[in-house]
């Protein structure tokens, strides 16, 4: 291994343990370029407005960590025997995808489903490319073994990878060759002794700040003369020329747990990247300047079907919680026993168990393939990311309908609660039948956080758009439906004999 290759991996925990919280807080304070405000953040873990989201990140290691989870969370790797992550199985069996869901759903319990691209999001794409080495073997056989090295790299340091796989949106007319600049957009510029250096800018790193690899690749169309864009490579968070810019974090308004809280826990980030000539050494190149396997490895690996496995765990806990929050307001006014939110709460329900039964049916249509590997169903998956776009608003807006005024007729914040001159209107006035003031000030806050707040607002715009944008997951489902088998019912009709 090269002296830039150590220098930039993670520090990891001692060989054989898991990684705990603590492991990975330490890990993060690693001279990573992270701006925020036009100034370079010193500490992820010490910056006001990113530090609790880092906790709860660290926490989801703990849980991994914690001996009474090992079955839940980890199994034993098959080149070590050390217990690893559970979201780096590659699934041999129905009984193994379950167990990955299982685990997913544990970790996306810890933040109601808030964060989504927790570590094992990309883990799955990983799990994917090395369960089909053959399609990165496609560009050069030293491909395949690059990929499945870092994936096991990954897999035993217990570590954390997020994506930035999509151009900026700078002039979507153009393809990536064509725009004003060719290293505008981000792609191979240079080729050097023991490696490459990639320039330009890609989106949007959600949790990048927070972990401690990004795979940089691309999943929009590329075409002929875009080849220096069909890259994958991975790249340390704090390796030379690599830089963050998250949008603002929304915990930085976020002045206490009480009045905000969800954004002032769970605001995982989204980082737009900039690569200024970054340096990366061969072993870390899996993907070489090849439209082919660039476009391959997302559809003709499961690597698409394991990451957005882990997306809909997450999307099922998050709707459970939305249909949770929902019948506590209704208790708090006093109207969950009326027939029409009766109704209502049904809608709901029917539309969170409609994405809660197709991620199981990804499991049961689950197929294996030639060399044992377990596919997700691929049509279960898109059929209920196609139609999220349209679910999530609804599910929202019918919380809307419900709560009235209830989210807003609260008061300024915690201060008016604990102040002698105006406590006990509050505590007189905002109390319900069922809970004191304070009680249900906290329930408004959670569902305000959770639908009206600048953190609210961005997890819409996150469920449109996490698994790409809509029209191209539509594409995906067509694509991946046995439109034969609806032909032939209609050829039949019409070959019925007249009467
Ligand atoms: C909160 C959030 C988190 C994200 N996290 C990540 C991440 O972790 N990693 C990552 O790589 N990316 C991430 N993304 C980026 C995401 O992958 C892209 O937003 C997504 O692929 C859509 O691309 P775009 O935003 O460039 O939209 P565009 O492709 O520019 O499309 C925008 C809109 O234009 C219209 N449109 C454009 N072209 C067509 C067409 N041919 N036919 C019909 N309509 C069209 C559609 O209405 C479409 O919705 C995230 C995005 C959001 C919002």
């Amino acid at each position: 291994m090269s002296a830039v290759q150590k220098a930039h991996i993670a520090p990891a925990p001692a060989t054989g343990s898991m990684r705990t919280g603590d492991d990975y807080l330490r890990s993060l304070a690693d001279g990573r370029a992270v701006y925020i405000d036009g100034e370079r953040v010193r500490d992820v873990t010490q910056h006001p407005a990113l530090r609790q989201a880092a906790l709860s990140a660290a926490k989801l290691y703990d849980i991994a960590a914690d001996p009474a989870m090992a079955e839940r969370m980890t199994y034993v790797s098959p080149t070590t025997g050390n217990r690893v992550l559970r979201a780096f199985q590659i699934p041999r069996s129905h009984a193994d995808l379950k167990a990955k869901r299982l685990a997913s759903e544990t970790w996306s319990e810890a933040s109601f489903g808030m964060m989504g691209r927790t570590p094992d999001h990309v883990s799955g794409f990983f799990c994917g490319y090395a369960a089909v080495p053959e399609v990165f073997e496609a560009g050069g056989k030293q491909f395949a073994e690059n990929v499945v090295a870092y994936y096991e790299h990954l897999r035993e340091n217990h570590l954390w990878a997020t994506y930035a796989i999509v151009p900026p949106q700078i002039d979507r007319s153009k393809p990536a060759h064509k725009q004003s600049d060719p290293a505008l957009y981000a792609g191979v510029v240079k080729e050097k002794d023991g490696g490459i250096v990639v320039a330009g800018a890609q989106q949007l790193a959600t949790a990048g700040l927070y972990s401690d690899v990004l795979y940089l690749s691309c999943i929009h169309p590329l075409q002929p003369g875009d080849e220096n864009y069909a890259i994958g490579v991975a790249i340390p968070m704090n390796a030379p020329g690599l830089k963050l810019y998250p949008r603002r974090p929304f915990a930085g308004q976020a002045q206490n747990g009480f009045d905000h809280p969800l954004s002032s826990r769970f605001d995982e980030s989204d980082c737009f990247v900039v690569l200024d000539n970054v340096f990366v050494p061969w072993e870390h190149v899996f993907i070489y300047r090849n439209l082919e396997v660039c476009r391959d490895q997302w559809w003709k690996t499961p690597s698409h079907a394991y990451g957005n496995l882990q997306a809909q765990a997450r999307y099922a806990t998050k709707l459970r919680f939305m249909v949770g929050l929902a019948q506590r307001m209704n208790e708090a006014t006093g109207n969950a026993g009326v027939p029409p939110v009766m109704v209502q709460m049904g809608e709901l329900a029917a539309l969170a168990s409609i994405v809660e039964t197709m991620l199981e049916s990804q499991e049961i249509k689950a197929t294996i393939d030639d060399n044992g590997v377990v596919w997700p169903s691929r049509s279960a998956l898109y059929a209920v990311m196609a139609l999220q776009s349209e679910i999530n608003p609804r599910m929202i807006e019918i919380i809307r309908e419900l709560t009235g005024a209830a989210m807003i007729t609260m008061p300024s914040s915690l201060k008016d609660l604990e102040s002698p001159e105006t406590a006990a209107d509050i505590e007189r006035y905002l109390a319900s039948s069922v809970s004191g003031a304070r009680e249900r000030i906290a329930l408004m806050r959670l569902a305000w956080d959770f639908i009206g707040s600048e953190f609210g607002a961005r997890h819409q715009q996150y469920e449109k758009f996490y698994g790409g944008a809509s029209f191209l997951v539509k594409q995906n489902m067509y694509r991946n439906y046995d439109v034969k088998r609806s032909t032939d019912l209609v050829d039949r009709a019409l070959a019925m004999p007249a009467l």
